[in-house]
C-alpha cells in the first residue's frame, strides 16, 4: 500500500455526536434497563415490518434463539437452514435441541434455494429459516408457498437485511417471525441488540414473557424465562440510528450500483440482485475466478479492505462437523461449498467516498491482468 493511501475499511460503525448524546441523556436519567427507550424504540422500527409487533432483545442471535423458544421448537423438530451463513442461524436451531437440516443455496442470491429447501423436508420439519444473506431477500415468494403446503413455520433471519425487501414486502413481514440484529458492523446498530418481528399477538407476548424472566408483572412469573432484555441506553442508540437507516441504505444501493456498472474484469463476479428484490448491501459480494487469496492480498496491497463472509460454511464447522460424522450424515450442498470458496466481499458502506468508489474499482480491475 501506498503511504499516502488510506485503507478503506470494510465497514465502520457510526458511534457520532447523537449517539453519544442519547446515551448520555439515558444514563443521567437514571432510567437505564428495559424501559420508554426500549418501547419507543420497538414502536419506530416496526415501520420497517409492516407495522407488525416488535420486540427488542439483546443481540440478533438472542432474537433468533428466542424466537424458536417462543414456537414450541426443540428436542425432535428439524429446522432447515442454509449452510451458507453465520453459525448463529443454526446455533440457535441447536440451543433450543431441536436437529439442523441443512439446504443448498441460490448460486446467484445466495439465499436458500426453495427446491432445496422441499428436496429437505421430512415427517419431522417443523420449520425453514431463510437467511437474507447479505442483505439480498431471499426467495421468500416460493418459500412460503412450502411452508403453507406442509404446514411449517418460518423464522426469518433478517440480521443482515434491515429494510430489504422483496416485491414490496419488507423481510421480516413474511414469515412467523423475523429478526434482526444490532451488532455495530450491521448496518444500523445499538452497540449490541436484536429486535424480533411477528404479525402474530401471542407469539409477541410469549417473546416479551421468554426475554423477561417468564414476568409481565413483576415476580407473577408465568413461565420459564430468560434475561435477554435491551438496555435504555442501546435502544436510544438504535432509535438514533433508524433514523439514518434510509438514508445510509440509498447509499449502500447507490455505492452497489456505481461498483457494479465499472467492475469489469472479467475474473470478478459482480452481485446480482432478482426481480423484484430490494437488496440493501449490507455486503457487496463478488466472486473470484481463480486464486482468491492472491486477489485477496492484491486488495489488501491496494489499501483496500475485504473479507469472506463466510470461509466455512455452518456444516464444516467443529459443533456440527463431528456429530454429522459420527452419524454418518452427509450433506450434498455443492452451491455453498463454491461460494465459501470463491466469494469476496469489497467496502459498500455509507462512509465512502467517490474517490473511494473509484479506487475499488481500479483495485478490482487490476485483478483482470494479476490473476
Ligand atoms: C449478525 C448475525 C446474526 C447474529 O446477530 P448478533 O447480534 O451478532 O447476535 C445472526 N445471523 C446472521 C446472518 C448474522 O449476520
Amino acid at each position: 500500500m501506498n503511504d499516502a493511501q488510506e485503507l478503506i475499511p470494510a465497514a465502520r460503525p457510526v458511534i457520532g455526536e447523537a449517539e453519544i448524546e442519547a446515551a448520555v441523556r439515558v444514563l443521567r436519567s437514571g432510567l437505564v434497563v428495559q424501559g420508554p427507550e426500549v418501547a419507543a424504540f420497538e414502536a419506530e422500527f416496526s415501520d420497517v415490518v409492516s407495522n407488525r409487533h416488535c420486540v427488542a432483545v439483546n443481540s440478533g442471535t438472542s432474537a433468533l434463539h428466542l424466537t424458536l423458544l417462543a414456537l414450541g421448537l426443540g428436542p425432535g423438530d428439524e429446522v432447515i437452514v442454509p449452510s451458507f451463513s453465520f453459525a448463529a442461524s443454526a446455533n440457535a436451531v441447536r440451543l433450543v435441541g431441536a436437529d439442523v437440516v441443512f439446504a443448498d443455496i441460490e448460486a446467484d442470491s445466495f439465499c436458500l434455494d426453495p427446491a432445496a429447501v422441499e428436496a429437505a423436508i421430512t415427517p419431522r420439519t417443523a420449520a425453514i429459516m431463510p437467511v437474507h444473506l447479505y442483505g439480498h431477500p431471499a426467495a421468500m415468494d416460493k418459500i412460503m408457498a412450502i411452508a403453507e403446503r406442509h404446514g411449517l413455520a418460518v423464522v426469518e433471519d433478517a440480521c443482515q437485511a434491515h429494510a430489504a425487501a422483496l416485491n414490496g414486502t419488507p423481510v421480516g413481514a413474511f414469515g412467523n417471525a423475523g429478526t434482526f440484529s444490532f451488532y455495530p458492523t450491521k448496518n444500523m446498530h445499538s452497540l449490541e441488540g436484536g429486535m424480533i418481528s411477528t404479525g402474530d399477538a401471542e407469539v409477541a407476548r410469549t417473546l416479551r414473557l421468554l426475554r423477561n424472566q417468564g414476568m409481565e408483572k413483576r415476580y407473577a412469573n408465568e413461565i420459564v424465562g430468560a434475561n435477554v432484555r435491551m438496555t435504555d441506553v442501546s435502544a436510544a442508540i438504535g432509535r438514533v440510528q433508524l433514523t439514518q437507516l434510509h438514508g445510509w441504505t440509498e447509499q449502500r444501493i447507490a455505492n452497489a450500483a456505481y461498483l457494479s456498472e465499472h467492475i469489469s474484469a472479467p475474473n470478478v463476479v459482480t452481485p446480482i440482485v432478482a426481480e423484484g428484490a430490494r437488496h440493501i448491501f449490507h455486503q457487496y459480494t463478488v466472486r473470484i475466478r481463480g486464486d482468491r487469496d492472491a486477489a485477496m492480498a492484491s486488495l489488501t496491497e491496494a489499501g483496500i479492505g475485504n473479507a469472506v463472509y463466510y470461509p466455512t460454511p455452518i456444516h464444516r464447522l467443529k459443533p456440527y462437523w463431528e456429530p454429522d460424522q459420527k452419524a454418518g450424515r452427509t450433506w450434498d450442498l455443492p452451491e455453498t461449498e463454491r461460494a465459501a470458496a470463491e466469494v469476496v466481499s469489497l467496502p459498500v458502506h455509507p462512509g465512502l467516498s467517490a474517490e473511494h468508489l473509484e479506487r475499488i474499482v481500479s483495485a478490482a480491475n487490476a485483478l483482470g491482468e494479476q490473476l
